[in-house]
């Protein structure tokens, strides 16, 4: 693989990170991932904005324009010849030099790095076809869960806990209601009406979410903005979870209880049609 690492185009082995660099050292950096379908990228504005933004409540300075980060995205795509798959972008505090809890003086470089992951077929995944199976879980993470920080600890976890349980994925709970996925947004679906967890500092703000939920209101589908249950998604007619990579995936079984019929619902099913042909007709 060819990767990008702060202005340089390297192969995989030859690129390199300081052992000081603060993103290994505090987790103190930023993250997107996008996905490329047919070479061309989807939703490429909702993740720079979102990026800014992270970066923002960071208080770290943007590391480049939308166009140059474009123009990166499509470089290392056309360099690794991926087709479909994904590009992953993190932007970290940088190297101070050593190891200190102050962040660096204004003016530290950041360290951006980049690179692709080849998935042939990647909106063909059949797992959408049979969906997945989620556990719940306690929400340990930090507070600001809005801000897309390299903090995967707890996440990883996550998906241990779901594979030891015989599951795919596991789903948070705060204060008796679900949060979000380990690396995706909620949603279940009860007498038509699609119902997530509102925005807020406790879940990151999906770029996934943002079109599907414009999506699914053009098309006159009802949406609920509120937290729900387990035993509320235990009893719904369907669930699904949204994400760059997942795109709309269906949700069959929560904590051994079969959701609905057990299988692929027609709302889930609707969805991912609707957001893969409406992002693949404004993918750049
Ligand atoms: N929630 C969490 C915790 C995530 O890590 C992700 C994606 O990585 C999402 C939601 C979905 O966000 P997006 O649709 O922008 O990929």
């Amino acid at each position: 693989r060819i990767v990008y690492v702060n202005g340089d185009y390297l192969p995989e082995e030859e690129a390199k990170v300081s052992v000081f660099d603060r993103g290994f050292l505090m987790a103190d950096g930023v993250y997107e991932v996008t996905s490329v379908l047919g070479g061309k990228i989807l939703d490429f504005d909702g993740h720079a904005a979102r990026l800014s933004r992270s970066l923002g409540e960071l208080q770290m300075d943007a590391p480049c324009s939308d166009e140059e980060l474009l123009a990166m995205f499509r470089e290392l795509v056309a360099r690794n010849e991926i087709e479909d798959g994904m590009v992953y972008l993190q932007v970290t505090r940088g190297n101070p030099g050593d190891r200190d809890f102050a962040f660096p003086p204004a003016g530290t470089a950041p360290t951006i790095v980049a690179f692709t992951q080849n998935k042939p077929g990647l909106a063909e995944n059949p797992v959408a076809k049979t969906g997945i199976k989620v556990i719940s879980i306690p929400d340990i993470r930090w507070g600001r869960r809005d801000i897309k920080t390299v903090q995967l600890l707890y996440p990883s976890m996550g998906k241990m806990m779901a594979k030891a349980a015989g599951a795919d994925d596991a789903w948070m709970v705060e204060d008796g209601a679900v949060t979000e996925g380990t690396s995706n947004n909620a949603y279940i679906v009860k007498d038509g009406v699609i119902i997530t967890r509102q925005l807020s500092e406790d879940i990151l703000h999906g770029i996934t979410r943002a079109a599907v939920l414009k999506f699914a209101a053009e098309a006159q589908m009802k949406i609920e903005e509120r937290p729900f249950t387990i035993e509320e998604a235990q009893g719904a007619d369907e669930a699904f979870i949204t994400s760059a990579s997942a795109f709309v995936m269906p949700v069959i079984e929560i904590d051994g209880t079969a959701i609905g019929s057990g299988t692929v619902g027609p709302v889930a099913t609707r969805l991912r049609e609707i957001y893969l042909a409406e992002s693949l007709a404004t993918a750049i």
